[in-house]
């Protein structure tokens, strides 16, 4: 069976008390490997609550004596990882904010140079793998530092959205792809904003196979200063730990292996129908791009565009399929119809 990481602790040390508290009781429930505080917070508004600094340092030093478990902080810049070094802390943590900056992760590589701390590289803010590979690479090419791991933690989107940091888990499988030895761990938390769906988003993360949660805990959620709508108490993070199911990441049983192959030799012919089918659709926007062109209409035709959507989403429900996925589908096919007959029209 799985033993998952897990990072668990208030998303700010606030007082004394509240950040020793807390982590005595998640250390109780044996499943916490890691606590962890923010003691420099970095808050989207200044009227916000920005961390008790360098004194959370000291507090988290007392937890580790009491607790025996190793301590995380968030480092932004350089100075802090000093600090946090100084004070044994075990890993450090780059946030989403400073990850999508290379200057602050350069300086907070050097700082971090041959002390064998542990270094976790949240994913950035925004979308874009290319700065989180680009921090994996300057944390992975500094002396000393020998255990990186990754943290997803969502990605703000633009619009409304049922989560505070949409998952978009096809990126994970991206960037897991690439960094296959990497551990990858799941930050519900930040991904959901609210206590609600920490057991749906983290119940997906065992089944997509990470590597461990990282979940925000409180003494008391509804008083936090920071975080409040997300953060749990230490029991409930017990039974939200005991009721999720973690999988194998294999099965080498043949009757496993024979009873998935009938559904997939069956996927695989439908993927093929799929892709041929769309390749038909592909060349049928090609002559309309034609006639367009001889006629010199505008390619995007709204209301033509309204009713296939609308026929569609209508049949949603006898398909068993959802309106947003089906939406999904049609914007891909809509961008690259609209890309063929760009091609066609503009000789492109
Ligand atoms: C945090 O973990 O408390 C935090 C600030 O996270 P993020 O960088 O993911 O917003
Ligand atoms: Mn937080």
């Amino acid at each position: 069976m799985k033993r998952p990481i897990i990072i668990s602790g208030p998303c700010s040390a606030e007082t004394e008390e509240q950040t020793i508290i807390t982590c005595k009781k998640l250390a109780e429930t044996q499943k916490v490997n890691i606590l962890r505080a923010g003691i420099w917070k970095p808050r989207t508004s200044p009227e916000s609550f920005e961390g008790v600094g360098e004194l959370g340092l000291i507090w988290l030093e007392t937890v580790k004596r009491i607790t025996g478990l190793p301590i995380a902080v968030e480092v932004a810049n350089a100075e802090h990882a000093h600090k946090a070094l100084s004070y044994g802390v075990d890993y450090v943590w780059i946030g989403a904010r400073t990850t999508v900056n290379p200057f602050n992760v350069k300086e907070i590589a050097t700082a971090l140079k041959g002390s064998q701390v542990k270094v976790l590289i949240k994913n950035p803010i925004n979308p874009d793998l290319s700065l989180w590979i680009g921090a994996i690479e300057r944390i992975a090419h500094t002396r000393g530092i020998e255990n990186i791991w990754l943290v997803h933690r969502g990605f703000s989107a633009c619009g409304y959205s049922e989560y505070r940091n949409v998952p978009l888990w096809h990126l994970i499988f991206d960037i897991r792809r690439q960094f296959p030895e990497i551990k990858m761990i799941c930050d519900p938390s930040h991904i959901c904003g609210n206590r609600e769906r920490l057991f749906k988003i983290s119940q997906t993360a065992a089944d997509l196979n990470y590597d461990g949660l990282m979940i925000e805990s409180h003494i008391c959620p509804d008083a936090a200063w920071s975080d409040a709508n997300q953060q749990i108490t230490p029991d409930e993070l017990h039974r939200l730990l005991d009721s999720i199911k973690w999988r194998d990441a294999k099965n080498e049983n043949s009757i496993f292996e024979y009873s998935l192959s009938k559904f997939r030799s069956e996927i695989d012919q439908i993927d093929s129908d799929l892709f041929e089918l769309l390749s038909r659709r592909m060349k049928l926007a090609e002559e309309i791009g034609r006639i367009k062109l001889t006629c010199n209409v505008s390619i995007y035709q709204e209301q033509r565009w309204k009713n296939i959507v609308e026929r569609i989403i209508s049949r949603a429900k006898r398909l068993n399929l959802s309106e947003a996925f089906i939406r999904s589908i049609l914007d891909a096919v809509h961008s690259e119809s609209i890309n063929r007959q760009n091609e066609v029209m503009n000789n492109i």
